[in-house]
């Protein structure tokens, strides 16, 4: 059935549709759903494949140390013809189908139904079981979003190896929303309507927890810096993730639920993970988002830094330097470790930064350079016809959106929502090959 409403269990807020579009904003409609939830004392663990966690979990803070605690495993099993034949004998009863549903959904997680019907040739399409937390039984069956009605819903999980006797605890549903396109908003999240109004998060066609909030601290900071009369907080495309979606936001638009994919990147080997402390923490220090104790650890873990490449540097060993040793793409640190000992006192994510940077040097200074040959390069005509599928490694993503718009040039095909800057690099690569010289 469909009705009015918010995720399971909250409320509808429709009224802030209608009071944007009175002030003038366009609006526009996505759709996401979510799959059912499971009872673990009900799923049969000894007929799924087990996949264990990561053996030294990576704390998501450099704040924390170390995560306490075991981990938590989850499961794998998959549907079945049986199952599909169930779904596409009850298609016309699930609403993203029957048409009550019309609005586009995320691309990276289609229903079970979408994928029964766009990849007919799958005999099986894999589940993940994921553990909702420590103190609950409930299980996240992901792969297996719906909008099935309940009775299919229980009914499909009665022909899954493991989950024959499984009880659902929620069923799974799909919902639509309102977004407001992102074209109509400034660089900080602002709208160009209205000064002072800033929009953030899935009100701007994104979807996705991190994105919203990423969102959410973008807008936030910009605003409380206008109050207060400052420059604007701004993040380009080679600092960080939010600067790839502020940017990819407020100039492609978007007309699929975005999601922050590193693909979408194409400085990738400077925005890592490892490295965002020492990439943000210096700009949010600067405009007062972070505290003394973050700088503080910061500033010496950046010493420390300094100090071990200088060890690395000039101390040498069968007449090379640790540096140089260490560019070997054979050599690493615990090699470097046998060769002199006291290396062995580097904390970790200090001996790990000192690798990075010594290690992927030259990589990035290329991926800087070839970046540069891109952009001055991406005026160059693409032939009307051209044969996209001719480009073995073009993502399928990639093939459909450049055969359906068909750019007529690398410029406009680059500013495609959803096309990357390393798919245009192949485009590129492509048509270098093909044109004469
Ligand atoms: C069914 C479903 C499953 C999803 N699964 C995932 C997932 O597994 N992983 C993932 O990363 N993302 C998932 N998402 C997407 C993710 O939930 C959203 O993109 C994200 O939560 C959006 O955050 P937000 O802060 O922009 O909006 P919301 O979380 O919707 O917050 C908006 C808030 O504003 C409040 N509000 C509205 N109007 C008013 C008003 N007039 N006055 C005051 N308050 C108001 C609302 O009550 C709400 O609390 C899912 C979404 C859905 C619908």
């Amino acid at each position: 059935s469909r009705v009015a409403g918010g995720r399971a269990g909250e409320g509808t807020t429709q009224g802030i549709s209608a009071a944007l579009q009175r002030l003038g904003f366009r609006l526009d409609r996505f759709k996401t759903g979510t799959p059912p939830r499971l009872h673990g004392k009900t799923i049969d663990f000894s007929r799924l494949e087990e996949q264990p966690g990561d053996e030294q979990p990576v704390p998501f803070s450099f704040l924390t140390e170390r995560l306490e605690g075991d981990q938590l495993p989850c499961w794998i099993t998959h549907t079945n013809e049986a199952v599909h034949e169930l779904i596409r004998a009850n298609l016309h009863r699930a609403p993203m189908y029957s048409g009550q549903i019309e609005s586009r959904g995320p691309r990276y997680c289609p229903s079970i139904e979408d994928k029964v019907v766009r990849f007919a040739d799958k005999s099986q399409h894999q589940l993940f079981l994921e553990p909702e937390g420590r103190r609950t039984f409930e299980y996240y069956v992901n792969g297996i979003s719906t909008s099935l009605p309940r009775d299919v819903q229980d009914e499909m999980f009665r022909l899954i190896p493991g989950l024959e006797r499984a009880q659902i605890m929620r069923y799974g549903y799909a919902v639509e929303y309102d977004y407001a396109p992102p074209d109509q908003l400034w660089p900080t999240l602002e709208t160009k309507r209205i000064e002072g109004l800033y929009f953030a998060g899935q009100l701007n066609g994104t979807t996705g927890y991190e994105e919203a909030a990423g969102q959410g601290l973008w807008a936030g900071a910009n605003a409380a810096l206008k109050l207060a009369g400052r420059a604007p907080l701004l993040l380009d495309r080679d600092q960080a993730y939010l600067g790839v979606l502020m940017d990819d936001l407020v100039t492609c638009g978007v007309d699929e639920p975005y999601r922050m994919f590193t693909s979408r990147a194409e400085f990738r080997l400077l925005l890592r993970h490892d490295n965002a402390d020492r990439r943000l923490t210096p700009i949010a220090w600067k405009v007062g988002l972070v505290d003394v104790e973050r700088w503080r650890r910061l500033e010496t873990k950046a010493e420390q830094i300094a100090e071990w490449r200088r060890r690395l540097e000039s101390t040498r060993v069968e007449g090379r330097t640790l540096a140089e040793w260490l560019r070997r793409t054979e050599i690493e640190w615990a090699d470097l470790v046998r060769m002199a000992p006291d290396l062995a006192e580097a904390p970790p994510e200090v001996a790990e930064q000192v690798r990075h940077d010594i290690k992927y040097e030259g990589y990035v200074a290329r991926q800087r350079a070839e970046v540069e040959r891109q952009r001055r390069l991406a005026d160059k005509t693409i032939p009307p016809a051209f044969d996209y599928g001719g480009i073995r490694q073009l993502r399928f993503e990639a093939r459909e959106k450049l055969e359906r718009i068909r750019p007529l040039n690398l410029a406009q095909a680059a500013r495609i929502s959803g096309i990357t800057p390393a798919d245009i690099a192949l485009l590129l690569a492509h048509l270098q090959a093909k044109s004469p010289r």
